[in-house]
């Protein structure tokens, strides 16, 4: 019988992932595809520790569309997201000001919007369904690269050090990797904002008047803009269940994490004057389903990868997204297919090559996307009411379609000889 999981012919190259986020799974997943040998690390000892948390996550097309290389994955995926194919935008007073659809990027590709922990889950079962060597409890305490032999390595808390020919640190924001990329320490910076984030059963909702049509017919996703402030919510799996998430001012008060409590009284603090719908949402948020997040920030950093090019930051961990730009999560799952195919592309002779050309893909598409972010904050945050009235797709999310309708994959089969040749590679000073 065929594998049900097809597989390039055994490359040699032997890989070890540090993390099991979206990042790390997409890395390990697609090496396996090209038939490297993987060793997935993470650092919690039971995966419903990271696969229960959470609330809304979106992948666009250019990330779902490596989920479609994966038997099983997208339409087990899709089953559980929101099935809208607009968001419904209102003056944080509750008037209505527009649609916006996206039923012609269909095209394009599949859009994923849904609990993270739910699709996290997803993508784990199916790592564990391909045979994935997956070690949990194990944390990465420090990275090692030498030149002779050629390898890189890991050392874990119990102090085992762990070799292979790549090291590939998926460990998100807080990632230890970033030390020998860069040759010195940094912490992640405040980004100024923090959100509240809450997901919660429908059924707190059905019965109350000014909420009843966002959870009556099915699945609902609308966005209310005001001043310093944007809250987006939705309903999810046929309006059984209902998130909702607003930025506002970090007042320095609350930790980096995402399970940090918040309080809904707190949240109805930051909103005076706001519509009804706003308010009940909040108000109707039952005890232990909000968290309150910080929202870190990084900046670009000048390298991905370590200086003997054995190691590679992905995901978080090279480049933290703030939410409105919408492509965290894509663009890690990017990281780890283009790396995974410029790996096959050089062969287990020329590793460092391949992580070369992995930095020269990813490094000006990456920061183009991440700049989005600040972005469309500043459209909703400080959004000219006169102008917006007067033409609403001001406040419309920029969906361009050099950065949803991309197929990394494609991209790194197309460009990988052009970027190796470093006299015709990018010059990241440009971009
Ligand atoms: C618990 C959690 C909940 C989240 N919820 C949301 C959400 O609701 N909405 C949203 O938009 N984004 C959420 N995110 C962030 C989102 O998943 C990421 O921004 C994005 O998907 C990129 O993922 P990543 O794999 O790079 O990083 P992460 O998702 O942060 O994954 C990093 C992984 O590395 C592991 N790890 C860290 N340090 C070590 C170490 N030293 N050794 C071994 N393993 C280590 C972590 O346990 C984690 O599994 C969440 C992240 C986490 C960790």
């Amino acid at each position: 019988m065929a594998d049900r999981y097809p597989r390039l012919p055994p490359s040699g190259i032997k890989v070890l992932v540090v993390g099991a986020g979206f990042a790390g799974l997409a890395a390990a997943i697609e090496c396996d595809r090209k038939g490297h040998s993987v060793t997935l690390l993470e650092k919690v000892d039971d995966i419903d520790e990271i696969t229960a948390i959470g609330d809304i996550i979106s992948f666009d097309p250019n990330g779902s569309k490596a989920f479609e290389r994966w038997p099983g994955v997208v339409d087990a995926m899709e089953a559980i997201a929101r099935q809208t194919k607009w968001l419904d935008l209102y003056h944080h007073e509750g008037k209505f000001v527009t649609r916006q659809s996206f039923a012609h990027e269909t095209a394009w590709g599949r859009r994923i919007n849904g609990h993270r922990g739910h699709l996290h889950r997803i993508m784990y079962d199916h790592a564990v369904a391909r045979g994935i060597d997956i070690r949990l409890g194990l944390r990465v305490e420090d990275y090692f690269e030498t030149d002779n032999p050629p390898q890189a390595g890991v050392v874990l808390s119990t102090g085992e050090r762990l070799g292979a020919d790549v090291v590939i640190a998926a460990e998100g924001v807080r990632s230890r990797g970033r030390k020998i990329v860069l040759g010195f320490d940094e912490n992640p910076k405040s980004s100024g904002y923090a959100v509240y984030r809450a997901w919660y059963p429908a059924e707190l909702i059905i019965n109350n008047p000014v909420l009843r049509h966002l959870v009556a017919d099915g699945d609902t996703h609308q966005g209310f803009i005001g001043p310093d402030i944007h809250f987006l919510a939705s309903s999810i799996k046929n309006g059984t269940e209902v998130n909702w998430v607003f930025t506002h001012i970090d007042d320095g008060n609350i930790e980096e994490s995402w399970q940090f409590p918040g309080k809904p009284e707190e949240a109805l603090t930051y909103l005076p004057g706001w519509c009804p719908v706003v308010r009940e949402l909040v108000k109707a948020t039952p005890p232990g389903r909000l968290i309150d997040h910080k929202l870190v920030y990084r900046d670009p950093l000048p390298t991905f990868i370590s200086p003997l090019a054995r190691i590679a930051l992905i995901g978080d961990s090279a480049h933290p997204f703030l939410p409105t730009s919408i492509q965290g999560a894509s663009q890690s799952i990017e990281d780890g297919v283009v790396l995974a195919a410029c790996l096959e592309l050089s062969g287990r002779a020329d590793v460092p090559r391949a992580l070369r050309a992995f930095e020269k893909l990813r490094y000006g598409r990456v920061h183009r996307a991440q700049a989005q972010g600040p972005k469309t904050r500043e459209r909703w945050h400080k959004a000219d009411w006169a102008k917006v009235w007067a033409n609403p797709e001001l406040i419309h999310l920029p969906r361009e379609p050099w950065l949803l309708n991309f197929d990394a994959e494609g991209d790194a089969y197309e460009r990988y000889d052009e970027v190796v040749d470093v006299s015709k590679g990018e010059d990241k000073s440009k971009l």
